[in-house]
């Protein structure tokens, strides 16, 4: 962690607490500043903290998944010095020699969707670090490690920005050798409060 990092980890547990809206126990709304409006200088932040905690791996790419993971993602690779690829969502199979697809489980609408990346971006030459904003259940995460296997890449690790640590993604991603770095770990959700896991990055 950086020498601000509990600084600027609190500025983001502080904005989810003061604007973080929890529709129900598993599921928390942040659409004033990651989902729909976007915080830049929060995203600046944020991008600092994972480029600090993730220089000696060697980045070459940036990776995330449409859409809501592109603002952090940009960040950081601008951060890094490095290009950001975008994997994107296509509802159905599409045939197309040039694509890696894998099919993903979307924890918040509860459909299916196919994620794509172009063979020309990803190469068994990159050392790629995932971003996105949210660690649920880990499908996303997964089906982003599947196409970046496809690709021959190496999966430097995951930068998370709210993980719902009482959800199974982080065990799932941890068993299987992938380091996850999380700037918020929310371990009791309900409409009225949030808690946090510890006062620490991990
Ligand atoms: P997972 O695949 O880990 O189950 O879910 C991760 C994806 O689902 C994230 O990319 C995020 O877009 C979405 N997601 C999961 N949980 C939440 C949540 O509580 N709030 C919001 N806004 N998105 C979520």
């Amino acid at each position: 962690m950086t020498k601000n990092g509990v600084k600027k980890l609190q500025l983001l547990k502080d904005k989810i607490l003061a604007e973080g809206n929890a529709i129900n126990e598993d599921i928390l709304k942040v659409d004033g500043f990651i989902n729909h409006q976007v915080d830049p200088e929060l995203m600046e932040e944020i991008a600092k903290e994972f480029a600090e905690h993730f220089k000696d791996k060697g980045i070459t790419k940036v990776v995330t998944i449409e859409s809501s993971g592109i603002a952090p993602a940009v960040f950081t690779a601008r951060e890094l010095g490095v290009p950001m690829v975008i994997f994107k969502k296509q509802p159905s199979k599409v045939l197309n020699d040039d694509l890696y697809q894998t099919v993903v489980t979307s924890f918040t609408k509860g459909t299916s969707y196919e994620l794509t990346l172009s063979k020309k971006f990803i190469d068994a030459s990159d050392h790629v670090l995932i971003i996105d904003d949210f660690l649920a259940n880990g499908e996303a995460a997964t089906g982003a490690i599947r196409l970046l296997r496809m690709a021959h890449a190496t999966v430097a690790g995951i930068g998370i920005l709210i993980e719902k640590s009482f959800q199974p993604g982080r065990a799932k991603l941890v068993e299987s050798g992938i380091e996850v770095y999380s700037l918020a770990r929310i371990n009791k959700l309900g409409t009225d409060f949030i808690s946090f896991i510890d006062d620490e990055p991990t």
